[in-house]
């Protein structure tokens, strides 16, 4: 036992070397294209006209256009940065002085019903624009700085397209447990994320899976990040003097068949939404751990009785998100020795034998305008999902520890995160240092 101990051990130090060594020769390039310059120029002539609705708006829509989450404005010393944050990543657009950022920031301050005149203080607005018909909120905060303000802008995008169920990228083992637990009557299904990695996603399209006319459907946000016809959206406002948990009380009692409550963030809620579960309905929500054991070693050994949470609990999927190579500059590469040693290890560690490792292809891009040169596209889920069934269900009653009940699921099908890269890599979705950045 304990030389197999060890055995594990030195596997597990080699990996991490591995994984190091990658990562420390991955190419790491600025994302550059054209389009950038082009935002400039436009911006700087509606600064030079006077004209800052139109700034505004050309830097909004640019920022949609290139599928960005924020924008942020950023005072330095000499100058100001626009940056958006695309697929996660912080991207420098463009340069301005502070001159032609005092305009900007007097419409942004404006629009969003701020006080122009109060700059030693944090505030907090909201701008709207129709675009090509399309609403589009942004929220803003602002931050005093030295001699400035910094701004920070999240777009929510209301008619922003819910993904298909069968685009998020799951594998069919893994989408059969998903579809089989959402289809029940009652019982609790949780996502957990670590920040980014795209639980939005996956818990909207969830939703707009279930949401046919027999069923009520009642969210519980915050914020309220897309709009969806026949569902009962309520935005939590903790400011008043409501906290979470008593806003969900509050949708028990209009007679829910789904409920989804945004994030269960402490004790209350969780039994509020465990009773919720008990008492016949389908409860979805999310929690921060990084991993479906994890999850399991809170809620059974910090927050709930074993029993309740055996009867209670449905499914755990964990999830991370990966960037998707380009498609349009993808090309194979050569495997580095290390690199082959990975893919190897990680096929041995999972008992993974369907074709032998140096038969695996890698893929790595070459840059192109399509994705800015640099190197990805959209996104693609990586998960891990642990259903409970009555074996699973007995262990945790009797006081099993997360690391039993995992080991025990591996007989039952649990798709571990690992896994799932590996086959995402041999479909070539992405690359091997993206996959090790995130597991
Ligand atoms: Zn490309």
């Amino acid at each position: 036992m304990v030389v197999k101990k060890d055995e594990n051990t030195t596997d597990k130090n080699i990996q991490e070397e591995l994984k190091d060594e990658i990562l420390s020769k991955e190419q790491k390039k600025e994302y550059h294209s054209l389009k950038f310059s082009k935002i400039e120029n436009q911006v700087k002539q509606s600064l030079k006209e006077q004209k800052t609705d139109d700034t505004l708006r050309d830097i909004t829509i640019w920022a949609l256009v290139l599928g960005s989450s924020d924008i942020h404005y950023e005072s330095f010393v000499d100058y100001v940065v626009v940056r958006f944050r695309i697929d996660w990543v912080l991207v420098d657009i463009f340069k301005i002085s502070h001159k032609e950022y005092k305009l900007i920031l007097e419409r942004l301050k404006y629009a969003s019903w701020l006080k122009l005149n109060i700059t030693d203080i944090p505030q907090d607005g909201k701008y709207s624009m129709i675009i090509e018909s399309r609403d589009i909120d942004v929220r803003i905060s602002t931050l005093p700085v030295w001699e400035s303000e910094n701004v920070v802008c999240r777009i929510l995008d209301n008619s922003k397209s819910i993904i298909d169920f069968d685009d998020l990228w799951f594998f069919w083992t893994t989408k059969r447990f998903l579809e089989k637990s959402i289809s029940k009557k009652n019982g609790m299904v949780l996502v957990t994320w670590p920040t980014g990695s795209g639980k939005t996603t996956t818990l909207y399209t969830i939703l707009s899976k279930l949401n046919t006319r027999d069923k009520k459907i009642i969210t519980l946000e915050d914020p309220i990040e897309y709009t969806m016809d026949w569902v009962i959206q309520s935005e939590v406002n903790e400011k008043k003097w409501f906290t979470f948990h008593s806003w969900l009380r509050a949708v028990l009692r209009q007679d829910p068949d789904i409920i989804m409550v945004w994030e269960i963030r402490d004790l209350e809620t969780l039994e509020t939404a465990t009773q919720a579960s008990l008492t016949w309905h389908l409860v979805l929500s999310t929690l921060h751990t990084k991993s479906a054991a994890e999850t399991l070693d809170r809620i059974i050994n910090m927050w709930l009785k074993p029993y309740i949470i055996a009867s209670a609990l449905d499914t755990i999927v964990a999830q991370r998100l990966v960037r998707k190579i380009c498609p349009h500059c993808k090309r194979e590469k050569e495997k580095t020795p290390e690199e082959q040693a990975i893919v190897e290890a990680m096929m041995k560690d999972i008992g993974m034998s369907i074709r032998p490792a140096k038969n695996i292809k890698l893929y790595e891009w070459a840059g192109c305008e399509k994705c800015n040169h640099s190197w990805y596209s959209w996104r693609i889920g990586i998960y891990e999902i642990i259903s409970l069934n009555h074996k699973l269900r007995d262990m945790i009653r009797e006081w099993a520890t997360a690391e039993e009940i995992i080991a025990e699921s591996r007989n039952w099908d649990l798709i571990t995160m690992k896994e799932d890269w590996i086959l995402k890599a041999i479909k070539g979705y992405t690359t091997i240092e993206e996959i090790l950045r995130v597991i």
